[in-house]
């Protein structure tokens, strides 16, 4: 024994940063390399508004202002989706949490299960970049990767290079106005998560901009050293 503690409970990795910051392209990328689950609630909010839930049409109008929806219908969403079985073999949470409640919910959830935080990693973007990722921001619908009209271009244009559909998706809420608000709403409430994680030890910072795939490489680094 050499005393260090040993956990083989599943690795649970969080990704902060602002709207357009890469979250959903490295959690993707996270997916594919370490076989995690990527946790969108912001894909899980979406769903619930398509499928016209009642969570979804108390969420709609909050999200297409660009607020953030009540800690109560985010957690009942994610609280859902986590206790679904392919999560057993570890999540990386994308967007979530965005709030002090919602991180403190987190840790108890957690600790109920006997697993913890292995990272949380916070990408770095500044704000120019941040609004020009997503105001080329569109998504397949047929595999939900993402793409961007100048910065990650389909090879073939209006093509999936994954899965060849040519239904592709813009976000209503990725528009000029509704940025500035998201910002703020990030600003606010979601950036005193970063002392949040710092005070607990499992902060990680990573340069978020330039290359996707050196970008990429960063993180991996990152969970590599915190879940071996
Ligand atoms: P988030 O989930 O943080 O809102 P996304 O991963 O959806 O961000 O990225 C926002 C947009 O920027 C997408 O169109 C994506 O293709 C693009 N993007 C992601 N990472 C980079 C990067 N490093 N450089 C340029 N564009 C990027
Ligand atoms: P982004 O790409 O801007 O980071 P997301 O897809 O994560 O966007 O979220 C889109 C919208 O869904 C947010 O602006 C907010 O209204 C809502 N949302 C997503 N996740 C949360 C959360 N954890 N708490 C509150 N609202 C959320
Ligand atoms: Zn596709």
């Amino acid at each position: 024994m050499d005393g260090s503690k040993h956990t083989d409970t599943a690795p649970v990795l969080i990704l902060l940063g602002p709207p357009g910051a890469g979250k959903g392209t490295q959690a993707r990328v996270l997916q594919e390399k370490f076989g995690l689950v990527q946790l969108s609630t912001g894909d899980l909010l979406r769903a619930a508004v398509a499928a016209g839930t009642e969570a979804g049409k108390q969420a709609k109008a909050v999200m297409e202002a660009g607020g953030l929806v009540s800690d109560e219908i985010v957690l009942a969403v994610l609280s859902d989706r986590l206790a679904e079985a392919d999560c057993a073999s570890g999540v990386v949470l994308d967007g979530f949490p965005r709030t002090t409640g919602q991180a403190e919910a987190l840790d108890g959830m957690l600790a109920v299960s006997g697993q913890r935080i292995n990272a949380a990693i916070a990408l770095e973007v500044d704000n120019v970049k941040m609004v020009l990722r997503i105001a080329g921001r569109f998504t397949c619908t047929g595999c939900g990767e993402g793409y961007h009209d100048s910065f990650k271009p389909t090879k073939v244009d209006g093509v999936c290079d994954g899965c060849g559909s040519s239904d592709m998706t813009r976000r209503a809420d990725d528009n000029a106005q509704t940025v500035m608000s998201r910002l703020d709403a990030y600003q606010l409430q979601t950036e005193p998560l970063i002392s949040y994680y710092a005070d607990k030890g499992a902060l990680q910072r990573v340069d978020a901009m330039g290359d996707i795939d050196a970008i990429g490489e960063r993180i991996a680094q990152i969970v590599s050293s915190v879940t071996a």
